[in-house]
């Protein structure tokens, strides 16, 4: 049995030609997923009742089950945990600002990055998601919500570019006009950044917004956060970027989580707009969700001051607010806490 949630346009234009049927089927049975999020052939009343059987009987189209579903009081952030499969789960948050949703969707179970910070890590790494997995998310919560996203973030659970081939797929299949349908620049790709995958990304011909999770401003101190820059240094991840930006002209989106004592001094602020200087960049400053009691965040004074520094110094940057605070919305947390119940003797 085939997913169908795994074809391009083109390979299900294909597929659908090869069992003897008319190209625009195509058109009419992705209608009727990713429009209505209908995902049973039964349902699909345009199709002869021959066709219905004969397709039920060749693909499957699953979106994901629902295991829990949270939602901010403070300000509507909804976060679902989903169950995969094979039993495995992963979680995706829809966030809500003036006049649009935003996805923020997984594309690993676990991660193996193991930034000290995040959750996701703490659970180790399982496996990469399917492209299906990856646009069954989106689909899912359009279906759970009964609303259209129109913005999606590949900020959770995951390091996407070590999951390359699956996610630029299923960024095609989201941004395509007869799929899911989201403006290409409505789509970001968060990365910890991977030099080689994102030139390989630069030479997609995607016109995605990049966001790059920095976190430091020197070697020294980024070892410590983000363990894989021992092995791709600040250097040669700006460097990628740089080319990311000659291809695409895009600005492109650098992320630091603030951490009070590690990466928050007013040298590191210093130091930060000297290494962006000359790039067309935005800097999103995120006090950190504390994931255990040795990391706190800065307090507001050094978060301004911090902000102030870049600014004088010719870098754009937003202090990022912080949503779903009492639902556990950050990366990772909710798996993390499920986990720990099911292991609980
Ligand atoms: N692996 C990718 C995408 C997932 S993480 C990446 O590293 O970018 C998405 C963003 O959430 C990253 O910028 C990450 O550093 C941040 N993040 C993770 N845990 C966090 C926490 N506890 N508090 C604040 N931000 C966190």
């Amino acid at each position: 049995m085939k997913n169908l949630l795994e074809f391009s346009y083109e390979e299900l234009v294909d597929e659908i030609l090869n069992l003897g049927l008319e190209r625009y089927r195509a058109d009419q049975i992705l209608d009727w997923v990713f429009d209505k999020k209908v995902n049973d052939f039964e349902a699909m009343t345009n199709l002869s009742k021959e066709h219905r059987a004969f397709l039920k009987e060749r693909f499957k189209i699953p979106f994901l089950k629902l295991l829990d579903k949270r939602v901010s009081q403070i300000d509507g952030t909804t976060k679902f945990l989903w169950e995969l499969e094979d039993g495995e789960t992963i979680e995706s948050v829809l966030l809500y600002h003036p006049g649009r949703i935003t996805a923020c969707i997984s594309t690993q179970v676990g991660c193996p990055i193991k930034c000290v910070f995040c959750a996701t890590g703490k659970s180790g790494f399982v496996r990469n998601l399917s492209t299906a997995e990856i646009v069954a998310q989106v689909l899912s919560m359009e279906k759970e919500e009964k609303k259209k996203i129109g913005n999606v973030v590949y900020m959770g659970m995951g390091e996407p570019l070590l999951n390359y081939e699956n996610v630029v797929k299923s960024i095609r299949i989201l941004n395509h006009r007869k799929m899911g349908n989201i403006g290409i620049r409505r789509i970001t790709l968060s990365t910890v950044g991977i030099p080689e995958k994102i030139v390989q990304l630069a030479n997609e011909g995607l016109d995605i917004n990049l966001a790059i999770s920095l976190h430091a401003p020197s070697n020294f101190k980024r070892d410590e956060l983000v363990p894989i820059n021992r092995k791709y240094s600040i250097e040669e991840i700006l460097e990628a970027v740089r080319f990311y930006q000659s291809k695409t002209g895009r600005r492109v989106t650098i992320e630091y989580v603030l951490i009070r004592g590690l990466n928050d001094e007013i040298s590191d602020a210093k130091k930060l707009a000297e290494i962006l200087r000359g790039l067309k960049v935005y800097v999103n400053l995120i006090p950190v969700n504390p994931v255990d009691e040795s990391l706190k965040k800065p307090s507001r004074e050094r978060l301004l001051a911090f902000k102030r520094i870049l600014s004088e110094n010719g870098i754009e940057a937003e202090i990022r607010r912080e949503k779903g605070s009492d639902i556990e919305a950050a990366c990772g947390q909710l798996r993390l806490r499920k986990q720990e119940i099911k292991t609980r003797p």
